[in-house]
């Protein structure tokens, strides 16, 4: 069997009972480049057979190993990976480029994320704390902390590295064996990182595994299987709906985090220096494929002219192109399917409301063996287009204006998802106002996209249940148990 990553294009396996393994089935996914339509390589298209064999393989591991209650172990298992990481940071960066298609500058973003995830929750690893208490003479309660058994981690492809690391650290921090399932689009990048993995002897053999294939099959076999425990879904909200029905079979535990729609509310007195370019960022960034895209613009209309114009120019300097060039600021999109979902969205704001920028495929030369989409500003649209109120996921900013705080207050919360937003005022009054009454899981001042793994996220309302990263993200990885001693 070829080792995983040396051929080119290379085919990948998956990675159960700790060994590389076929699908059953013997069918390949073929993951291609979005800005060449080249193959990147070929990835198992695996059957609900392999998935229960992958179930069966975690559980076994967590019943014989010590990892749930070994966590100086843990700790040197995320360390290791990170290093490994850190050590392949240029070729994973670069498979993920020609994966996903986001700039090579973002992908080392990206895992360097992944890297700096995996260091906080190794050391977490070590403090997952319960409490104890006198209850009455003579009783006394102890509260531990409990791996929750077999987690299923279901993870999307739009940062496909970080998204998958983000909840994998907490879980494994936690105690709990993995079973992975990478999005189809975008297996290469987490096999990649499997093998890494598969080079750190602190793991627990057969602790962890990663089965590739498509969501409607076995991540649907995830998300019914009685073996598993919790599953952790990122991904669109209509799939974390279906999710949470599957889930009622057992009863499992669910992390979710969903959808978003997310304002960047400007005040007349930002600093619109600062504001524009990372407003600009925030919706350009991964070609608007991001959960917390910052894809409306609340701007007062004392300034809406000037606030237009220079988002404008910043979005057409924007060198759209293949990503692996290091000056190109943003890739195409993921597929196929996405451009046309995006360039639906622009023909009902072309008809609905006014396009001040893009709106278009770009074509010619290299763009036309890619998916390449020009940065897109939408202005004048209905209140009820839908083009404001649902999740695009492309290069899309829709613009609204606003008279009052009030007024800016309201548009803010008129959305289905709730998963950050931004707020651009000198004022810290009306800041700490806007923070506090805005109903996100994340907001922003005076800056955006700023994420650690020490600090919560997660949605309000549509966009997710649960948190991740931070303390609370790791105690979603635990049950809670009460332990009761009556000494006499
Ligand atoms: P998606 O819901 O289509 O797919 C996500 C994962 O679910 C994939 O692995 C897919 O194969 C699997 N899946 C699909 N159907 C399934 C089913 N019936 N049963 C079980 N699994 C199934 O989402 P996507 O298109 O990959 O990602 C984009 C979405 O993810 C956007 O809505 C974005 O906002 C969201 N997202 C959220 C966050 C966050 O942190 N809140 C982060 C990134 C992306």
């Amino acid at each position: 069997m070829t080792a995983v990553g040396e051929a080119n294009p290379c085919t990948y396996y998956n990675y159960v009972g700790g060994e590389w393994t076929k699908s059953a089935g013997g069918g390949l996914l073929e993951s291609r480049n979005p800005a060449t339509g080249e193959v990147v390589g070929y990835a198992q298209n695996s059957t609900v057979a392999d998935v229960e064999e992958a179930i069966d393989a975690v559980y076994q591991a967590f019943q014989a190993s010590d990892w749930g209650y070994n966590p100086k172990r843990r700790y040197e298992a995320l360390l290791g990976l990170a290093q490994k990481m850190e050590e392949n940071l240029e070729h994973l960066a670069r498979v993920l480029t020609m994966e996903q298609g986001k700039t090579i500058r973002e992908s080392r973003l990206e895992l360097s994320g992944c890297i700096d995830t995996l260091k906080y929750f190794a050391g977490a690893a070590r403090t997952v704390f319960g409490r104890s208490i006198q209850l009455e003479p003579h009783n006394f309660g102890v509260i531990v902390k409990e791996p929750i058994g077999v987690v299923g981690i279901i993870s999307p492809w739009n940062w496909p590295a970080l998204l998958m690391i983000r909840e994998l650290a907490p879980a494994l921090a936690a105690g709990n064996g993995v079973i992975v399932k990478p999005a189809s689009l975008t297996p290469a990048i987490s096999v990649e990182i499997f093998k890494l993995i598969d080079q750190v002897p602190h793991f627990a053999k057969g602790i962890v595994s990663i089965v590739t294939g498509p969501g409607k099959s076995i991540g649907a076999a995830m998300g019914t299987s009685k073996k598993i425990d919790m599953i952790s879904f990122t991904g669109d909200t209509s799939t974390g709906k279906t999710i949470m029905e599957m889930a009622t079979s057992n009863i499992k535990k669910l992390a979710l985090e969903l959808g978003g729609k997310s304002p960047n509310v400007v005040f007349p007195d930002a600093n619109l220096d600062k504001a524009i370019p990372m407003i600009g960022r925030s919706i350009f960034i991964s070609a608007g494929q991001i959960c917390m895209a910052g894809s409306r613009l609340l701007v007062h209309e004392s300034i809406k002219e000037e606030v237009l114009s220079r988002l404008q120019q910043y979005a057409e300097q924007l060198k759209v192109g293949n990503g692996i060039d290091e000056t190109v600021d943003m890739g195409p999109l993921v597929s196929q399917s996405q451009l046309e979902l995006v360039n639906e969205y622009c023909e009902i704001g072309r008809r609905e409301g006014k396009i001040v920028t893009g709106g278009y495929r770009l074509t010619g030369g290299e763009y036309d063996k890619g998916y390449f989409f020009a940065p897109t500003i939408i202005d004048e649209l209905p209140a009820n287009c839908r083009v404001l109120k649902e999740e695009i996921f492309g290069p899309v900013l829709a613009v609204q204006t606003f008279a009052s705080d009030e007024e800016a207050l309201a548009l803010a919360n008129d959305s289905d998802f709730g998963l950050s937003a931004g707020v651009w005022t000198s004022d810290v009054n009306r800041a700490w106002r806007m923070s506090k009454g805005i109903k996100a899981g994340t907001v922003w001042v005076n800056t955006y996209n700023k994420n650690f793994p020490e600090a919560e996220f997660g949605g309000y309302k549509q966009s997710g249940l649960g948190r991740t990263r931070g303390i609370d993200g790791l105690m979603e990885y635990c049950e809670t148990k009460h332990i009761h001693f009556e000494t006499e």
